[in-house]
């Protein structure tokens, strides 16, 4: 199995490279060539195996430059501080199962990925030879930035900036980046929304003067945002895993299918769910929940892909997002020759139309919803009346399945004390006061104890004070590595 640039990039490239670079020389997202083919057998064995071996039997079929040997052991590492059970999986009524995804170290399910790429990029610059310090720049909209830096910090060989949206994510989300501790990480503030960010981050990654400058330094540029091949794999995991909880329990018979919904921002999390699919797990169809920032509700109704429209800030900032770049991805399964002129368009205009026959193809699996503020926190409440306490991003999900036809799994990407003040509001309590009372507000409310790397957060240890222009980031970077 060989990675591809989704833009028809002229070679290919190994898993390793794939993940050490990032992003493909003419600005591709790599795929494999060949998706993986699991077997019933191999599905069957999962029923007995944890999380963990669940994850390397998983990566090693994507990942073949890696022994099954350091993907046990880096599995076995990586998902050591998820708890015994690392992804839950709660019945909450209607055929609706929540996947918890938010049990790692910082409540979000970006840690599955994050806690796994430094692993990967490590072997992976080893592997191609690479020698050069790996310097990880992230745009986050809030979640991506504190899993990358609790996943990098102090890493050796590399280092981590993370830019988020000044204003643009929670008093917690703000509090776990600028506390972060490490030696090679930095925090910076940018003045923009998510998009201006990550349209920063692109701009960097394409600068070749800098990257000259920066090779001088003995520096290489690479990315753990989602577009990451090393972010992806480890996230198609945890649907064969869910999937196999479900045999296990009976809910589901050996070979019977599952629906999905996610909820949705870069595109990433459903995208893996789709790659789980594509590769033999018996799932049927795919419901994409989006916040009011509903682009892609429109795409997968219409066909028609734009982010010419108002960005809104919500209560679930982690999906505020108007270009998802996973969705690049699939577009390249569903029609590859169409990919470049697609992203041109999208590029030059804000928009980029299907033709019907991909427009088909990706209806037959994809169905999408939205959810708006008010009905967010509605969610929240109702769900907690019928006994579950969730966060924004799963309540939009929720909001998207009432109740299924068939066993669904909802992706549940963070923990409700990562938005303690929105979940406050929505329980009819007072949404006042400092991030710890917050925490301490809902935890006596709901009898459910603060997770422990929330608890911690002391905002006397803030180490990162900064806010700078979009134009003024790549003089960030720079004064960081340099
Ligand atoms: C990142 C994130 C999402 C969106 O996931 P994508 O892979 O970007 O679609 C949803 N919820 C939370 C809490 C997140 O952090």
């Amino acid at each position: 199995m060989n990675y591809v640039s989704t833009r028809g990039y002229p070679r290919s490239f190994s898993a390793a490279e794939a993940i050490v670079r990032g992003l493909a020389p003419d600005g591709g997202l790599f795929m494999p060539d060949a998706l993986p083919r699991f077997t019933p057998d191999e599905l069957n064995n999962m029923e007995q195996q944890d999380y963990a071996e669940v994850a390397a039997s998983v990566m090693a079929r994507f990942l073949p430059d890696y022994t099954p040997e350091e993907l046990s052991r880096f599995t076995r590492e990586a998902y050591s501080r998820f708890g015994a059970d690392a992804a839950p999986l709660v019945d909450i009524g209607e055929k609706r199962f929540v996947l918890e995804l938010y049990h790692g170290p910082t409540s979000a399910f970006k840690d599955f990925a994050l806690q796994m790429l430094p692993r990967l990029l490590a072997a992976g610059a080893r592997k191609t030879g690479v020698s050069e310090r790996i310097a990880i720049l992230v745009a986050t909209s809030g979640d991506t930035g504190k899993a990358a830096l609790d996943g990098f910090a102090d890493v050796e060989g590399t280092a981590i900036q993370v830019f988020y949206p000044a204003g643009g994510v929670s008093d917690i989300q703000q509090l776990q980046m600028t506390t972060q501790r490490g030696a090679n990480v930095r925090v910076t503030a940018v003045r923009g929304n998510f998009d201006d960010a990550q349209r920063g981050v692109k701009a960097i990654f394409s600068d070749n003067a800098l990257a000259e400058r920066l090779r001088a330094g003995n520096i290489r540029l690479s990315s753990a945002n989602s577009i990451n091949w090393g972010r992806l794999v480890p996230q198609v995991a945890y649907w064969f895993y869910a999937y196999s909880r479900l045999v296990r329990r009976g809910v589901l018979s050996r070979g019977g299918k599952m629906d999905v919904c996610v909820p949705t921002g870069n595109f990433g999390d459903i995208f893996s769910a789709y790659l789980a699919k594509r590769s033999g797990l018996p799932i049927d169809r795919f419901i994409c929940a989006s916040n009011s920032n509903n682009v892609l509700y429109d795409f997968i109704n219409t066909g028609v892909y734009d982010k010419n429209r108002d960005f809104k800030m919500t209560v679930s900032p982690s999906m505020d997002i108007l270009i998802s770049s996973n969705l690049e991805r699939l577009l390249w399964l569903l029609a590859p020759e169409s990919v470049p002129q697609l992203m041109r368009s999208l590029a030059e205009t804000g928009r980029f139309a299907l033709d019907n026959s991909a427009l088909s193809a990706l209806k037959a699996e994809f169905s999408a919803e939205w959810c708006s503020e008010e009905d967010t926190l509605k969610e929240i409440a109702d769900a907690y009346k019928g006994g579950y306490l969730c966060d924004t991003h799963t309540a939009v999900a929720l909001h998207a399945v009432k109740r299924a036809e068939k066993p669904t799994v909802v992706a549940s990407t963070a923990s409700p004390f990562k938005f303690p003040a929105a979940v406050l509001t929505a329980l009819g309590l007072s949404p006042d006061g400092t991030g710890r009372e917050l925490l301490d507000r809902l935890s006596n409310e709901t009898g459910q104890p603060i997770p422990a790397g929330l608890a911690a957060l002391d905002p006397k240890d803030a180490r990162f004070f900064d806010t700078v222009e979009p134009d003024e980031m790549e003089r960030a970077v720079t004064e960081f590595l340099l």
